[in-house]
C-alpha cells in the first residue's frame, strides 16, 4: 500500500468502507453515495493525496436489533490491519447502543484509526445521504486528529438537523496535512530489514513518530479516566479511606524514606498499568499476529494513555490526601505514626496512601466490565 498508484505521483491515503450487516439494496446505495461524497470532498480539500476507497463486506451481524459501537470498531481495526488500510468506516443500519448520550450515530476512535456508523436515525429521510456524508466527515476529521471548533464540520454533533456537510475548517487543514503525510509516509515494516527482537521493534516504532504518539495518548485526555470508571475509583478511594483510620498505615509510612516511595510509587504505576493492560486483554487485540508497526503503535498509545491515567489517579489521591490531612490537627497523626509532630512530613504520607490507592485500584480496574475500561480508551466521542 501506499505506493503510488499508475499515472499519479501523490502519496495514497485508503480508506476502507466496510458493512457489517447485511445492506438491502436502499442501504448499499446510500453508503456507496456516502462513500463517494466524502471522497470527492476530501480529493477537493486535500489534493496533494490520492484518497483510495475500498468497499468490502463482512456481514457478521444481523441487521435487526441494536449493535455496541465497540465491537464494530475492533472488526474494523482488524479490516484495516489485514489490508493495509490507513483507515476504517464501519458502516451499519442498526442503531448503536449508546454509553453516555440517549442516542448515538457514530463514534470515531483515533488510536484504532476507525470509526463506527449507523443509518438508523436517518431513515426514510430524504436527505438521509447529506446527513450520512457530514457525519463520516466529521468522525474521519477525529480520525485526522481533529478537535471541535467553531464553523465547519468539526462543529460538535448535537441536533440532527444541524447536520450538513462542510468543508474542514482552514485552521485544520495544515493539521491534516500534517497528519495524513505521516500516515502515507512507509510504515516501518516495510522499511526493509526488521530489527531483531520485540523490543527492538518497539524502539524503532517510537522513534519513528514520538511527537505523534505523544499526542495521541493525550488526545485521551487519560487524566479523566478516573472518573469514567467507577468501580476502580470507587476501590482506590475505600482503600485510602481505610488507611486514613488505620495506625498501621501512619507507623508504616513514618519508616519509608522518601526516595523508597517515589521508587514504590513509580513501580506501582508501571505495575498497576500492566495488570489493566493485561488484564482486559487490550494484548489481544487485533487478530494479527507479529509485529505490525501500526498494532504496535496502537499498543504503545493505548499503554502510555493507561500509565498517564494511573499517573493521574495517583495524583488526584496525593492531592485529596494532603488537603484531609491538613484539616485535621497534626497531633492526631504524631500519636497514630508514633513520631513527634514536628517530625511528620504530610506529604510523604499523602504520597504513601496515594500509592497504596493505586494498587488497589489495580484490582479493583479489573473488576470492572471489560467493554467499559475499553470504551474509555477507545471511543473519541459518541457522535
Ligand atoms: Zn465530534
Amino acid at each position: 500500500m501506499n505506493e503510488p498508484s499508475r499515472g499519479d505521483d501523490r502519496p495514497t491515503v485508503s480508506i476502507g468502507w466496510i458493512s457489517a450487516a447485511p445492506l438491502d439494496a436502499e442501504q448499499r446505495r446510500l453508503l456507496e453515495a456516502v462513500a463517494a461524497d466524502v471522497h470527492a470532498r476530501l480529493e477537493r480539500q486535500f489534493p496533494d493525496y490520492h484518497w483510495e476507497r475500498h468497499h468490502i463486506e463482512r456481514s457478521v451481524y444481523p441487521d435487526v436489533g441494536p449493535l455496541d459501537p465497540l465491537v464494530l470498531l475492533e472488526l474494523g481495526a482488524e479490516e484495516k490491519l489485514v489490508r493495509h488500510l490507513d483507515y476504517a468506516m464501519v458502516f451499519v443500519p442498526n442503531e448503536l447502543t449508546p454509553r453516555n448520550r440517549i442516542f448515538v450515530m457514530g463514534v470515531p476512535s483515533s488510536v484504532l484509526e476507525t470509526a463506527a456508523f449507523s443509518s438508523a436515525r436517518f431513515h426514510g429521510e430524504p436527505d438521509a445521504a447529506q446527513r450520512l456524508t457530514a457525519l463520516a466527515l466529521h468522525l474521519l476529521g477525529h480520525l485526522f486528529g481533529l478537535d471541535h471548533a467553531h464553523g465547519g464540520i468539526m462543529e460538535p454533533t448535537g441536533e440532527l438537523a444541524d447536520l450538513r456537510p462542510k468543508d474542514y475548517p482552514p485552521a485544520a487543514t495544515a493539521e491534516v496535512a500534517e497528519r495524513l503525510r505521516a500516515v502515507a509516509d512507509q510504515r516501518v515494516e516495510e522499511e526493509g530489514d526488521l530489527p531483531h527482537g520485540r523490543f527492538g521493534f518497539v524502539w524503532r516504532t517510537l522513534r519513528s513518530d514520538p511527537l505523534g504518539i505523544l499526542t495521541d495518548m493525550l488526545d485521551y485526555a487519560p487524566w479523566r479516566m478516573p472518573l469514567h470508571l467507577g468501580r476502580y475509583t470507587a476501590a482506590t478511594a475505600v482503600t485510602v479511606v481505610f488507611l486514613f483510620l488505620s495506625a498501621e498505615a501512619w507507623e508504616l509510612g513514618a519508616h519509608l524514606s522518601t526516595a523508597w516511595l517515589s521508587l514504590g510509587a513509580l513501580a506501582v504505576i508501571v505495575v498497576a498499568g500492566l495488570s489493566l493492560y493485561v488484564g482486559q486483554n487490550f494484548h489481544q487485540m487485533g487478530r494479527v499476529r507479529g509485529l505490525r508497526e501500526q498494532l504496535m503503535r496502537t499498543r504503545i498509545v493505548l499503554f502510555g494513555a493507561l500509565l498517564v491515567g494511573i499517573a493521574s489517579l495517583w495524583a488526584s489521591l496525593f492531592v485529596i490526601s494532603l488537603v484531609v490531612m491538613n484539616a485535621f490537627p497534626e497531633v492526631v497523626f504524631a500519636g497514630w505514626s508514633g513520631q513527634d509532630a514536628s517530625s511528620l512530613s504530610l506529604p510523604r504520607y499523602a504520597a504513601f496512601m496515594a500509592t497504596l490507592g493505586v494498587v488497589a485500584g489495580a484490582f479493583g480496574g479489573n473488576l470492572e466490565d471489560e467493554a467499559e475500561i475499553k470504551a474509555v480508551f477507545l471511543f473519541d466521542e459518541e457522535s
